[in-house]
């Protein structure tokens, strides 16, 4: 064979070995289902054989964080906390950090959030199947059994104030959880992307062209339409709690699933929905929840003391929007 030829086939090697890995470089998402919620992983300039593994972890993230804090699985961290007499059982240390900052997000908020709520959120699930409003003598006795003292730590053992003392992670699960993906996409080496959780969604890396990510903020009165946008960066966590999310519909009425711990009924405020952004996810999402509690005067006291590191949007339910100072760059219609 001559020289040319041998030349020109090498060539064509080479060009045929390169082509795939560098076309096949796309954006690809995959989505799982757990916390009864859906998941959706997105790389950026990816090639799919560098993100299968990456996805096959993700599974594994989700589905052993799934297992430790699904109340309704027996093995599960709260379902032992649940069942047992004073709480003092074997934890996983993600369990307990996740605890720790449920029940510093409980103190600042003055007992707005709070995960001791099980029993109330339990009480509203089956008056909606009864079809009949629970009785004022219902919600106060259950409201007894919620707060802020129920629930502690000595050291690393939790402690329940009673055997009755039932946790729900509904409020700050899926915000720990996101950030737990974050944190380990941004070890894979990957160009970037972006996770959404239910009503979280968190960012990592960066875009190939250095635009940022800009995530729309869902209009609550409208599921298909949005009220304008905000930017997110690398690590940052997006959690929205809003009173369209989910609900119980009884008489045809329908009761939203954020509850006022103080007296059992869906917390009130005048908002429809608040949006947290902060690069700790439990957080995020734990705050998100308290802030739509607590009403716009007294989340921004929380925001002024300066104890987490957040901003906020809240939109009213007359679609008023207001933000806290770090989003005065947000970009709303
Ligand atoms: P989110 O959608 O993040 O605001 O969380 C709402 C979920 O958290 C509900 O479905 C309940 O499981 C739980 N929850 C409801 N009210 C509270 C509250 N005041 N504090 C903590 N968790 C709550
Ligand atoms: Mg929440």
């Amino acid at each position: 064979m001559s020289k040319k030829i041998m030349t020109c086939i090498l060539l064509l090697c080479l060009f045929v070995t390169l082509l795939p890995s560098c076309a096949a470089k796309k954006e690809i998402s995959k989505s799982f289902y757990f916390m009864d919620t859906v998941i959706t992983v997105t790389l950026l300039d990816v090639t799919e054989k560098k993100a299968e593994p990456v996805f096959s972890d993700c599974n594994q993230i989700l589905m052993e964080l799934d297992l430790l804090w699904a109340r309704q699985k027996k093995e599960s961290d709260v379902a032992k906390i649940n069942a047992s007499a004073s709480g003092d059982v074997p934890l996983d240390d993600r369990t307990v950090l996740l605890l720790q900052k449920a029940l510093t997000v409980t103190e600042v908020s003055d007992g707005a959030f709070d995960i001791t709520v099980a029993p109330l959120v339990d009480l509203w699930k089956s008056c909606e199947q009864a079809e009949r409003l629970p009785t004022s003598l219902e919600l106060s006795e259950v409201c007894a059994k919620i707060g802020k003292n129920n629930l502690y730590f000595e050291g690393n053992t939790l402690k329940k104030s009673s055997s009755e003392v039932q946790i729900d992670l509904g409020g700050i699960g899926k915000g720990a959880a996101i950030e737990c993906l974050i944190a380990y996409l941004q070890s894979c080496d990957l160009q970037g992307g972006i996770v959404s959780f239910g009503s979280n969604v968190a960012v990592f890396g960066e875009k190939r062209d250095g635009s940022p990510f800009r995530i729309g903020i869902r209009d609550p009165k409208d599921p298909n339409a949005t009220v304008g946008s905000v930017t997110l960066k690398n690590g940052e966590i997006l959690s929205v709690s809003g009173d369209y999310e989910r609900y119980v519909t009884i008489d045809g009425v329908r009761y939203h699933h954020i509850l006022n711990p103080q007296n059992g009924y869906p917390a009130s405020t005048g908002l429809s929905s608040v949006v947290v952004i902060c690069t700790d996810g439990a957080y995020a999402d734990a705050l998100s929840t308290a802030l739509f509690v607590m009403g716009v005067e007294r989340s921004v006291a929380l925001y002024q003391a300066a104890t987490f590191d957040f901003e906020a949007i809240f939109i009213a339910s007359d679609g008023r929007i207001e933000t806290t100072n770090g989003l005065l760059g947000a970009n709303f219609y």
